[in-house]
C-alpha cells in the first residue's frame, strides 16, 4: 500500500481502522466515512487482521478472502484505502506494531487517528504498551448500539486518566450490525442484501463463504 503521490507527507491526516472484517460491513463503512468528515481525515485506510490475536484462528475466513472483500468494499471511494500490512505477516499482529509501521514506514509524518468501536477500545486498556501508542496518535471511539459512549467516558476516567485527552468520542448512526449476525444469517442461507456491499455479498455467494 502506498499513499497517492500527489500528498506530501506531513500534511496529512489519516484515520487507521483495523479489523477482521470477516466480512467487512455498512457498520465499518459508516464509522469510517463520519470519522473522516468529523475529523477532516484525507484517507481512511482499513487494516483486515492477518492472525487475529483475539479471535480464535479456526474460526475466522482466510486473511486474502477478508483483504479482497474489505478492497471490494471500498472501491467506490477515493478517501478509502486497504492495506496488506497485517494480512502479510506471518505472527498475528498487535495494533501498537502496525501503529509503528504507519508512524514510520505507511505514512511517516502524518497525523494518525485510530478509529476503533467503543467494545474494541476497551481492550486497549489491556495492552502492556500502551502509554508508549498514546503518544504515537490519537483515538477515535465510536459508539455501537450495546456500547454507550458515556460508559466507556466513564470508564477511561476511571482506569487510566492519562487516555482522557487522547480519546475522542464519536456517535454515528447506530448499526446493530456486526460480522458475527451477517455470518450467522449466511450460515441459515438468509438474506444479507444491504447490509454489506453488493460487490461483497456477490464474493460471499461466489466462494461460498460461512456455509455449515
Ligand atoms: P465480529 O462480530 O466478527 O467481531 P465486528 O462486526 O465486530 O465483527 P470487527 O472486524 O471485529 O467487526 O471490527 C472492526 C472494528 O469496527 C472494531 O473497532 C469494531 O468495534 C468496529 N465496528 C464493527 N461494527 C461496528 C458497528 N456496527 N458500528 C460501529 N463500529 C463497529
Ligand atoms: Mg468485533
Amino acid at each position: 500500500m502506498s499513499l497517492p503521490p500527489s500528498h506530501k507527507p506531513g500534511q496529512l491526516n489519516i484515520g487507521l481502522m483495523g479489523g477482521t472484517f470477516d466480512p467487512i460491513h455498512i457498520g465499518h463503512l459508516v464509522t469510517a466515512e463520519e470519522a473522516r468528515q468529523q475529523f477532516s481525515l484525507d484517507y481512511v485506510i482499513f487494516i483486515p487482521a492477518g492472525l487475529p490475536p483475539h479471535k480464535d484462528k479456526e474460526q475466522v475466513s482466510p486473511a486474502e478472502h477478508r483483504y479482497l472483500m474489505t478492497i471490494l468494499a471500498v472501491m467506490s471511494n477515493p478517501s478509502f484505502i486497504v492495506s496488506r500490512v497485517e494480512v502479510d505477516k506471518k505472527e498475528p499482529s498487535y495494533t501498537i506494531d502496525t501503529i509503528r509501521y504507519f508512524t514510520t514506514h505507511g505514512a511517516p509524518g502524518a497525523n494518525l487517528f485510530f478509529i476503533t468501536g467503543a467494545d474494541a477500545i476497551l481492550e486497549i486498556f489491556t495492552w502492556k504498551d500502551y502509554s508508549a501508542l498514546m503518544n504515537q496518535c490519537t483515538f477515535i471511539a465510536v459508539s455501537r448500539p450495546e456500547y454507550p459512549l458515556e460508559k466507556l467516558g466513564e470508564m477511561t476516567e476511571k482506569l487510566c486518566p492519562e487516555m482522557k485527552s487522547k480519546i475522542h468520542l464519536l456517535e454515528i448512526p447506530a448499526l446493530a450490525i456486526s460480522s458475527t449476525f451477517i455470518r450467522k444469517r449466511a450460515a441459515l442461507g438468509k438474506t444479507i442484501k444491504y447490509l454489506t456491499p453488493e460487490p461483497v455479498e456477490q464474493y460471499i455467494k461466489k466462494h461460498g463463504l460461512y456455509k455449515k
